[in-house]
């Protein structure tokens, strides 16, 4: 992404220039947004305030779905949508979204009934397009998972979803973005937006976290993709708060711990609410919650006791054949759905649509899923045709994503040969990450703190034991070289991975 070494400061040579567009915020919205426009020619900057999909973007169940759940609400478009841009993406991206069957276990009494889920799931078929869901008997579903509740078991249906890495998805991204013409800085916060004669948005006071720099920037039209962030943003307009922020956790179990080949769904024995469990970057996720966060960002969001103990509430119920414990798994991970409020008491009925609106110039969208981003892309832009004609020319049958396949062309695309050439295929650990990825990493994807390395650009810091205690010795050498990171440097960056490792993702009871 950043083949040149002084990538930050030749962006801040020409930072000066007006833009046709600014985009504030770098997950899968901000992400979206970029590739668009600079597929439309645009002069167009993204401006992150930490790393690249550090927000909510790297904390998903990493589910790339149609929304089933959308249909139980009566959400047609936004299943059909969610169903359509999860095939262009299965289309597009081999290696990076991966088609899953899901499967569904019924026991006795299971809300919904069994012939209404039938229905349901005939429905989400119909609507994708193929036929594929099916119904297996319990003994076929005691034979694929002998370690399930057998209790009341009747047996299972099976649908099929995919899934993804989230961060990668939207490295990918913007990756694309990057290799069109459009331009990325993370590290860089926006802390005021600038106004014109009339009150309109018209740019946008930016500080660059690494450099120190700071300089206000121009640009025709300025969007806020801050997703959780966007009221706090919107605060500087006297704009009315307009999000519900809702946390949801994850645990993250060893396979050997928890094998699966499939993913799971689950519906919690205490409320009915539907969980999964993931094969997911040789782990097992479990997940989620939906609580309400409402000190966000002031309080960044992290698994509770009474989370950890929610998720394991129905890990017991369903899978009590593994002696899975709370302290068993690797690590835990909390990201804040930036919905949008609606009349729901409960969170997990408010609407997962995305919202757009303009405010004195500012152009606001939040509320998007990581399956349907290019949908909210447009949609956004579309807003902005009057202000950037060439907005108007952007076809909706373009490219997604270019290259894919195996694993490594699904997560580098293009690059996926260089990482290759490094000749480096040793997996790290029990891990599918090789340490040719994190070399590559080092070089040409702009990690600036370890935490970038080790918990988005790969995902070890999730996966390894204690964040992958046992492997920094091997991580600082790889990054005192292609970094040149002194010892005092280095030991600075583990401290403070060790402190955000220890604070958001291990398993130490803490309330
Ligand atoms: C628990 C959970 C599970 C989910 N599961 C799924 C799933 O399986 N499938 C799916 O499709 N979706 C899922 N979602 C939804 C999806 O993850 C989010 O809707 C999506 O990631 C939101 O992306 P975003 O870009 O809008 O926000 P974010 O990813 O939060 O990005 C906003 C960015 O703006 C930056 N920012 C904020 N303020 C400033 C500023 N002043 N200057 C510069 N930058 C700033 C932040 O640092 C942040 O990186 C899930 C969400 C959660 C929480």
């Amino acid at each position: 992404m950043f083949h040149h070494a002084d990538w930050r400061d030749r962006l801040w040579s020409e930072i000066d220039r007006p833009w046709d567009l600014i985009v504030i915020g770098g997950g899968i919205t901000g992400a979206g947004i970029l590739r668009e426009a600079a597929r439309a020619g645009l002069r167009a900057l993204l401006v992150e305030q930490n790393d690249f999909a550090s927000g909510t973007s790297s904390w998903s169940t990493k589910l790339v779905h149609g929304g089933l759940r959308y249909l139980a609400n009566g959400e047609w478009r936004l299943t059909r949508e969610s169903l359509h841009e999860r095939q262009a993406l299965l289309d597009a991206a081999p290696g990076l979204v991966e088609p899953m069957d899901f499967l569904m276990p019924v026991y006795a009494g299971h809300r919904p009934g069994r012939l209404v889920t039938r229905l349901g799931l005939a429905v989400y078929d119909l609507m994708a397009g193929r036929w594929h869901a099916h119904y297996r008997g319990r003994d076929a579903v005691i034979n694929e998972l002998p370690y399930l509740a057998t209790d009341g078991l009747r047996g299972a249906f099976v649908y099929p979803d995919a899934r993804t890495d989230d961060v990668r998805l939207v490295l990918r991204v913007i990756g694309e973005a990057l290799a069109d013409g459009g331009k990325a800085l993370h590290y860089a916060r926006v802390d005021a937006l600038c106004r014109d004669g009339q009150g309109q948005v018209c740019g946008v006071s930016l500080h660059d976290r690494i450099t120190d720099r700071r300089t206000d920037v121009m640009a025709t039209a300025v969007i806020n993709a801050t997703g959780p962030w966007s009221d706090r943003l919107r605060r500087q307009l006297d704009g009315a708060p307009r999000l519900r922020p809702l946390r949801g956790s994850h645990l993250v179990f060893r396979r050997t711990d928890w094998p699966l080949e499939r993913a799971v769904m689950l519906f919690h024995p205490d409320d009915g609410r539907p969980m999964f469990a993931v094969p997911w970057c040789g782990a097992t996720l479990v997940g989620t919650t939906d609580l309400d966060h409402a000190d966000f960002p002031d309080t960044p969001p992290r698994m509770t006791d009474a989370e950890g103990d929610y998720i394991m509430a129905a890990v017991d119920r369903y899978v009590p054949g593994l002696g899975l414990a709370r302290d068993r798994a690797v690590s835990s991970f909390s990201g804040v759905r930036p919905v949008v409020a609606g009349a729901a008491d409960n969170p997990g009925e408010a609407s997962r649509d995305s919202a757009i609106w303009a405010e004195q110039g500012l152009v606001n969208v939040t509320g998007g899923k990581l399956t349907t981003y290019r949908v909210t892309a447009r949609e956004v832009l579309a807003t902005l045709t009057d202000r950037l004609p060439a907005l108007a020319g952007l076809s909706a049958d373009a490219a997604i994503l270019s290259g894919g396949g195996d694993r490594l062309a699904g997560r580098y695309g293009p690059h996926a040969a260089g990482v290759r050439a490094l000749e480096e295929p040793a997996t790290v650990g029990d891990t599918p990450f090789t340490w040719a990825e994190l070399r590559w990493a080092l070089r040409h994807e702009g990690v600036e703190h370890l935490d970038d390395l080790l918990l988005r650009r790969t995902r070890l810091g999730l996966l390894l034991s204690s964040g992958g205690e046992a492997v920094l010795p091997a991580v600082e050498t790889l990054c005192r070289g292609e970094l040149g990171w002194d010892r005092a440097r280095w030991d600075r960056e583990v401290a403070a991975y060790r402190e955000t490792w220890q604070r958001y993702h291990s398993l130490a009871r803490r309330d």
